[in-house]
């Protein structure tokens, strides 16, 4: 705890810029080693990318969030321990030349094939074969069991290199593995660094997939409502920051002992210079409302060899009912790669054909509740690529975000968790947890 002769001088000991998930995760940390702690965010509210909007009973995502019950951050962050997860159903269903198949369930089970009754017209393939069923679950089971730091002492490549070389028959390739990455990644060319493939499908094997109920703006909301009030602090812009204060277009300057930066990579970039900028994978997310739902169950569909803008899509209402009104049904797809620069009605048009191939019903009855398109949404990791990069810049300067771990959910949350910890190492202060914990996480 830091002596409140030291507190009298500043405002706060510690100014986070930017209320994302990286900045709510340093937050919690700080404030439990007894740092007072002000989050300045430059929007009305805190959760930066996890945005959900609320437009005629709907909560629409402006991410289209897949997170994942394996998640370590998300079970272990302070004030997330009332999180209500979502699950998708085990395994994902492929579409892909007019067919539609279940695969991918990463325990294998016996599980009977089920299909809503618009699926059902669909011209269907069988299952996936019994030897290569096996042999992907077999793939998948053996990742699960690795740890992380196999993983990541493993050669790092571009993913789309090293597809083949997984002891997997193509078909598992191209019916599974590359849409499933593709989609987990928002990055349809799978340039994406190997090692940083190899944890997100590790995940997947270890975990399900799932929504955050109520929306993605859950999240930070109870990470931002589980801080002591006052610390979070909405409409402030930061324009200039160092290592003793930051300069504010609302407010003028405010003093501090730290600065942790934790807005995205561009903004990062413009408040240190000399931060490296990454590209980014442009993403667009589609709601739409249909007069019935096109299937009754809480699948996750993959849309593979890109017969159509969307990569991924799912009757999110099935999978969460909190996020449509009674009778209203949600469909949630989500558009990567340059396909997501369309404009709105082109996008809409072409999405439309290809989801009423998807689910094999008239789409021309569906309303477009909600385009949003994001140039930034998640930044690059091609290979090779350091999951954790340096947070602290300079005693008394640190930078996080998913931007210096991998751009995931998690990696917000654990880059955050990393800049607490530099910051209390730094101001002398214990911390709960040490830097071994964090090797092991
Ligand atoms: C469309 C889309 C789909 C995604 N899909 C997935 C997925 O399926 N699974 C997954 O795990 N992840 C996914 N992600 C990534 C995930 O959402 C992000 O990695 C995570 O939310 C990043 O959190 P952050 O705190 O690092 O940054 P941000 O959420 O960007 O937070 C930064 C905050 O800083 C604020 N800020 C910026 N500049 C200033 C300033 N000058 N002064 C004050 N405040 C400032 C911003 O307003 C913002 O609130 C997706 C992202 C998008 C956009």
């Amino acid at each position: 705890m830091l002596s409140s002769a030291r507190h009298s001088a500043h405002e706060a000991d510690v100014v986070i810029v930017g209320a994302g998930l990286a900045g709510l995760s340093a937050a919690h940390r700080l404030t439990a080693a007894g740092v007072r702690v002000a989050v300045l965010e430059t929007a009305p509210r805190p959760g930066g990318r996890m945005a959900t909007d609320r437009i005629d009973g709907f909560r629409l995502d402006r991410t289209a969030q897949l997170l994942n019950t394996a998640f370590p951050e998300l079970l272990r962050t302070p004030g997330l321990d009332t999180l209500a997860l979502r699950p998708f159903t085990p395994g994902v269903l492929v579409h892909a030349e007019g067919r539609t198949q279940r695969t991918g369930e990463p325990r294998g089970g016996k599980r009977a094939f089920t299909t809503a009754r618009a699926l059902a017209t669909a011209a269907r393939a069988p299952r996936t074969g019994g030897l290569d069923q096996a042999r992907l679950t077999g793939a998948l089971t053996r990742l699960a069991a690795l740890p992380a730091h196999r993983v990541l002492s493993r050669p790092d490549r571009p993913t789309a290199a090293t597809l083949m070389g997984r002891g997997l028959p193509a078909r598992t390739v191209e019916g599974f593995l590359r849409p499933l990455l593709q989609s987990l990644l928002c990055d349809p060319e799978l340039t994406t660094s190997s090692r940083c493939a190899d944890l997100v499908l590790r995940g997947y094997a270890r975990g399900r997939l799932c929504l955050p109920a109520g929306g993605a703006d859950t999240v930070p909301a109870l990470l931002a409502g589980a801080l002591p009030p006052g610390t979070v602090r909405t409409g402030v812009r930061v324009h200039a920051a160092c290592t003793t204060s930051v300069s504010t277009v609302e407010h003028g300057e405010i003093r501090c002992r730290s600065v942790v930066v934790a807005t995205g990579a561009r903004a990062a970039a413009e408040l240190i210079p000399g931060l490296r900028l990454p590209d980014f994978h442009p993403v667009t997310v589609l709601h739409h409302t249909a007069p019935e739902a096109p299937l009754r169950e809480a699948s996750l569909i993959l849309a593979a060899g890109r017969r159509g803008p969307v990569a991924h899509t799912t009757v999110a209402s099935e999978v969460d009912p909190s996020r449509a009104p009674e009778g209203r049904p949600l469909i949630t797809s989500t558009v990567l790669g340059a396909a997501a620069g369309l404009p709105t009605a082109e996008l809409d048009r072409a999405a439309r054909a290809q989801l009423a191939r998807i689910y094999g019903t008239s789409t021309a009855g569906w309303e477009l509740l909600s385009a949003h398109h994001d140039p930034d949404a998640v930044p690059a990791m091609p290979a090779p690529h350091d999951v954790r990069r340096p947070v602290r810049l300079l005693s008394g300067l640190y930078v996080c975000g998913d931007h210096r771990d991998t751009s995931t959910v998690e990696g917000a949350l654990f880059s955050g968790r990393r800049a607490a910890l530099a910051v209390l190492r730094d101001l002398g202060i214990r911390a709960p947890e040490t830097a071994e914990t964090l090797r092991a996480a």
